[in-house]
């Protein structure tokens, strides 16, 4: 079975309002997720949250334009490479970087991970696969985050077969085991971004979701809440949007699958 491990790398601030319909202009905190998979035999991490790189990869240009946007905050000794080093897991121990779309506060530390398998969508990369300038901004994607070596190791989860699903997981239906071992399984969730994935981990108390951007507040999936229509401005397409979070809020009321956002709130404030 395999777990997962939870690490907050960096936040940005928005008013409430971007992230939930009507809940008002107050400053609320969007903490940028990493999340580790261990299965039996491998160590995969889910996106890797904002770094250093995100600051380089911002200074010039139309870039400047992001985290004018969206301040960010980020503490250099709570990287996510130092965060695992806490751990005993140094950054040549991960076996694949898991992608769930190519934003960069999901992709800013890919440079930290140079000996590791990069397995995203497809539809995806060839969605911001070379933008430049305010394109790319427009997309919300700085291309200074890719490693030179990028696509190389990159792979495709679409070139894996599609199969079934256990019923207790729908209405997801079908999905991609990325682990080899049945422990976890990409699914589409489209509607945030061009080839936005989400996948699903089997634990020993059961199945996690992992929905990525599906929403960006837990009250999104529980409450069938959707954020600012400006958001859509954004966003790839809000009619595959609403779709997808209906179903993360079916999978949310059957009560049998925990789901875990990248940017939901923490515990603690930021
Ligand atoms: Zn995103």
């Amino acid at each position: 079975m395999a777990s997962v491990t939870a690490f907050s790398v960096g936040h940005c601030t928005h008013p409430a309002c971007m992230a939930l319909k009507g809940a008002g202009l107050a400053s609320r905190c969007f903490p940028s997720r990493a999340y580790l998979i261990e299965t039996r035999d491998r160590l995969l991490l889910w996106d890797t949250g904002y770094s250093e790189h995100f600051f380089d990869a911002s200074r010039r240009g139309a870039y400047r334009l992001y985290p004018m946007v969206t301040p960010v905050h980020f503490d250099g000794a709570r990287s996510l490479r130092q965060q695992l080093r806490g751990r005993g897991i140094s950054p040549n121990d991960i076996h694949t970087l898991l992608l769930s779309h190519f934003h960069a506060d999901h992709i800013a530390g890919l440079r930290d991970f140079p000996r590791a398998c990069i397995l995203a969508s497809e539809q995806g990369w060839r969605g911001v696969r070379g933008l430049s300038g305010l394109a790319a901004v427009r997309q919300a994607f700085l291309p200074g985050l890719l490693p030179a070596d990028m696509e190389d190791r990159l792979s495709f989860v679409e070139a894996l077969p599609l199969q079934a699903l256990p019923a207790e997981l729908a209405p997801f239906s079908h999905g991609r085991d990325v682990s080899g071992s049945g422990e976890v399984f990409v699914v589409d969730l489209p509607g945030h971004a061009v080839g936005h994935l989400g996948a699903f981990v089997l634990g020993d108390s059961g199945w996690t979701l992992l929905a990525s951007d599906a929403a960006w507040a837990e009250e999104g999936y529980r409450e069938l809440r959707g954020p600012s229509e400006l958001s859509f401005l954004v966003q790839h397409n809000r009619r595959a949007y609403y779709g997808t979070l209906a179903r993360v809020h079916a999978l949310h009321r059957g009560g049998r699958v925990e789901i875990l956002l990248t940017h939901q709130e923490e515990d603690t404030a930021c």
